[in-house]
């Protein structure tokens, strides 16, 4: 009987299937490549993506930067990466310049590190309290402790960590694959591990009126510092100039778009902010 036969065949190959062919999330990272759909352009214009409140995710336009990285491809050059590294403060840059000839990350099947991502660490977390008065000299808000000293896990759950005095903590060098998004811990695996570098920027948060749970918090406005972007834009050139091209820049949520309880982080970062420093950076080199 030719039609069981045929359907049986068919339901065959829709269940084996989709382990490799099934796109994740709104910006549809495939399995198989390890990448996000389209052009490096088209990647990072859904990756950059606004995020709002309770993750709602609104397209806007990239900078000028952004678009003319993405599009012509190619690699910072060594002027510049000399500049990224003399934007960083001390002690961070003796650390970057010991391990600025290493390589970094690549997966287990050897495909290089493609994506930047931007994360707000969303501590300290204040509950009900008011945030500090002077927030972005707060030593409690400034304090990097917590990030070393397995508050959060047993080892620091990021690349970086990145203050608001624009101080900047390692907490993996980047010659090291880790994970921190639900795409690469829970949906592909270890095999996604090597393809993102994680930059905590941090930001503190507190709930909205009446939320009760972890999903219902904000941020202050602005949520960044200008420090905070200048060392964003650097760690971006010092990253891309050891990857050896330039990075496509993404955000936590985005990567986990769809994904059950993903993050909703970032929140309040301007782009704009992000492309200035960036372009401010690349044009003095
Ligand atoms: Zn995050």
């Amino acid at each position: 009987m030719p039609r069981p036969a045929i359907a049986s065949v068919l339901v065959f190959s829709l269940l084996s299937a989709p382990a490799l062919a099934e796109e994740i999330g709104e910006c549809r990272f495939s399995r198989e490549t390890l990448t996000f759909a389209g052009t490096p352009l088209e990647q990072a214009t859904c990756l950059l993506r606004k995020v709002e409140l309770r993750a709602v995710r609104k397209p806007q336009p990239l900078p000028p930067v952004i678009v003319r990285l993405m599009s012509d491809g190619g690699e910072p050059s060594a002027a510049q990466k000399a500049a990224a590294i003399a934007a960083f403060p001390e002690p961070y840059r003796s650390y970057a310049i010991q391990h600025a000839d290493a390589p970094t990350s690549q997966t287990e099947e050897g495909l290089p590190l493609l994506y930047f991502v931007i994360h707000d660490t969303s501590h300290p977390f204040y509950a009900n309290d008011p945030f500090p008065k002077r927030l972005n000299a707060d030593l409690q808000v400034n304090d990097f402790a917590p990030y070393m000293n397995q508050t959060f896990a047993k080892a620091p759950v990021a690349h970086i960590f990145l203050n608001r005095v624009g101080q900047i903590w390692a907490g993996h060098e980047f010659q090291e694959g880790w994970r921190a998004t639900k795409l690469e811990s829970r949906v592909v695996g270890s095999r996604a591990r090597g393809r993102f570098v994680h930059i905590e920027t941090v930001q503190p948060r507190r709930f909205l009126p009446g939320a009760t749970s972890r999903g219902q918090t904000y941020g202050p406005k602005p949520g960044f510092t200008r420090e905070q972007y200048r060392m964003l834009a650097a760690l971006y050139v010092y990253t891309s100039a050891r990857a050896g091209r330039w990075l496509i820049p993404a955000q936590h949520n985005t990567v986990d778009s769809t994904i059950p309880e993903a993050h909703d982080d970032p929140q309040n970062f301007e782009l704009k902010a992000f492309g200035r420093e960036l372009e401010k950076l690349l044009e003095a080199a």
